[in-house]
């Protein structure tokens, strides 16, 4: 076991504020809260970023993350949902324990999330090149 904040919560070190939880997935309020209802699902098991983790595992923690948005629309109001995950610090990802974001969104309310990806205006000619370097090492 690594010893991030989210595996001291796995081990019952320090609190948190439970959502859901099965053999292999967690899911508890961000204690940020972004958004009202902000929850990270995490498997229990420490992978340190979704690049690590077995798909399996990777389907288990999505499957939890659809519920809870879903459950978001139906129980609190939520008109969207972002479920988005970061992967290394260059990406955002501040605890190194692979989690995902589940943030509820509201018609007309402010609040701290938000996402924003400017066009770069790339040279269509490139397109095929950068397609080309990404398939260089694609595996299934
Ligand atoms: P990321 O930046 O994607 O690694 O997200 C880490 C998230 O963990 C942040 O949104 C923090 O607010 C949240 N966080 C950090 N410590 C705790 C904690 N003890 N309980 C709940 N959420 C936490």
């Amino acid at each position: 076991m690594a010893d991030d904040v989210f595996c001291m919560i796995i081990n019952g070190e320090i609190p948190s504020t439970k959502v859901y939880e099965d053999d292999a997935v967690l899911a508890i309020l961000d204690i940020s809260q972004a958004t009202r209802g902000h929850t990270l699902v995490m498997p229990k098991a420490h992978y340190s970023n979704i690049l690590h983790c077995p798909p399996e595992l990777v389907h288990r923690v999505y499957d939890v993350a659809q519920k809870i948005g879903q459950a978001a629309i139906v129980s609190m109001g939520a008109t969207g949902v972002n479920i988005l995950t970061n992967a290394g610090e260059s990406a955002g990802q501040t605890v190194p324990h692979f989690h995902v974001h589940v943030l509820p969104r509201y018609d007309h309310e402010n609040n701290g999330f938000e996402i924003t990806m400017k066009d770069n205006k790339p040279d269509t000619l490139a397109l095929p090149a950068i397609a080309e370097e990404l398939r260089k090492n694609l595996k299934f």
